[in-house]
Formats: structure tokens, sequence, C-alpha cells
């Protein structure tokens, strides 16, 4: 493909996923427009272009992967963003999430515990101008306490239970969402608040959802 033929494509490809996104139920307008406005193709292998705008999750490096639009969106659109809030991330991945939300909040928090992941996300985000967002190697569910208190946190790992370390550095009226074990090898996405005097947190399940496991080891090497 010549490089006209290539945008032209990419362009057809990304306003095609927008159509399946809205097709899915997907009603919320800044997370479409979050969602087209981030090229995916940018944060996948080069082998897997062509996939790059299918509503599939997609592998990246070091046995982990990219979520599938539709989730992205889905999770995106339950953080309820207004444009002010500090949000934390747990598993930057390729910082296709994170490129996200930047558009969509004050700041973003994310940390990954792979470090070549975490290099390859930041050269993406420099590369794409994403001046919003922070991010750091480590083991992510002990969260960011130095940052804490954050408005949003939103976990793209799956969590063995509800992360309670996370879920006490978000503010009263905070939202985080969070893959959790479920009986049979599922996972569920959840929805946690805190109740009215935060003695208690409020789970709303959402959806079955597919996420790698949230795993505590920070790896340092390289390929
Ligand atoms: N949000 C990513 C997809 C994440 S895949 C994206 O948009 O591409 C899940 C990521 O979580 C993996 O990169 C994995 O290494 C990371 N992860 C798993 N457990 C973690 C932990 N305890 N702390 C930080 N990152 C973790």
């Amino acid at each position: 493909m010549n490089g006209q033929n290539n945008k032209d494509w990419l362009f057809a490809a990304r306003a095609g996923l927008i159509m399946t996104l809205r097709g899915m139920g997907m009603r919320d307008t800044s997370t479409l427009a979050a969602i087209e406005k981030t090229p995916r193709e940018a944060f996948i292998p080069s082998a897997l272009h062509q996939h790059a705008y299918d509503n599939v999750s997609l592998p990246i490096s070091h046995g982990q992967t990219i979520s599938q639009p539709f989730i992205v969106a889905l999770m995106t659109a339950s953080l309820e963003l207004t444009g002010r809030e500090r949000v934390l991330e747990i598993g930057t991945g390729s910082g296709y999430q994170a490129s996200v939300l930047s558009h969509l909040c004050r700041r973003v928090y994310t940390i990954e515990r792979i470090r070549p992941l975490l290099v390859e996300a930041e050269r993406r985000f420099k590369m794409l101008k994403l001046m919003n967002i922070t991010s750091r190697l480590g083991d992510g569910q002990f969260g960011w306490p130095e940052a804490a208190p954050f408005d949003r946190v939103i976990v793209t790992c799956g969590a063995s239970e509800i992360p309670l370390h996370l879920l006490a550095q978000i503010k009263d009226d905070g939202i985080m969402i969070v893959p959790v074990d479920s009986p049979g090898g599922h996972q569920k996405l959840k929805k946690v608040t805190w109740n009215e005097d935060r003695s208690a947190p409020v789970v709303k399940d959402m959806i079955d959802v597919r996420f790698v496991p949230l795993l505590s080891d920070v790896v340092e090497d390289k390929d």
C-alpha cells in the first residue's frame, strides 16, 4: 500500500470501528471521540496492523494483550469522566487505554510491571504528544500512594479479589473499574464505589471479561 492508500484505509477502518461500537450499544460520544482520536495501529506489532481496527484483543509482547476496543470503550465510559479527574491505571501494557483516557481527564497515572512494555508505551506517549500521562514501573496492586487520592481507578489485569489497597486510594465519590476472578474460571468486570460513610465497598457486576492476570513480580529484563 502506498502512503495515501494506507492513510485512507486507516481512516475508513477507524470509522468502521466506531460504527461497530455504536452498533454494540456504546452511546458515550466523548468515549467514542477519544477512541477515534487514538491510532490503535501505533500500539500493536506491525505484523498485526491490518487488524488494528478489528474489535478484538491482540497480542502485544511478553505474553500480554491489548484489550478489545469494546471493552476499552465500556471501561472508559463507566469511569464517568468530565475532564477534571486524576485517574490511576494498573497495567499500562501497550499504553492504548491510557492514551484514550488522556483525552478525557486531567491526568493519567499508569503503572506497569514489565519494564520493556513500559518503555515502549512511554515512547508512544511521547510520539503522540500526550503530555498528561505519568507512568512508572512497579507492582500496581499497592497503587501510587504519593499521588493519591484519585478520582478514578481502572485496573486492566484480572485481580483475584477486589483490590482494597486501590479502593483506599479513591476519593469518597470515586469509581474503580476492575476485572475480578469469579467461580468457574471466569472474570467479572466490576464497578466499585464507597458507600455513604466509606465503611464498605458498593460493588456492581458488569459483564464477563477475559484479562491477563494481575501478578506482583516486577520484570526488568529485555526480550
Ligand atoms: N491497558 C493495556 C492492556 C493491559 S494488559 C493496554 O491498553 O494495552 C495487562 C497489563 O497489566 C500487562 O501489561 C501486565 O504486565 C500488567 N500487569 C499485571 N499485573 C500487574 C501489576 N501488579 N502491576 C502493574 N501491571 C501489571
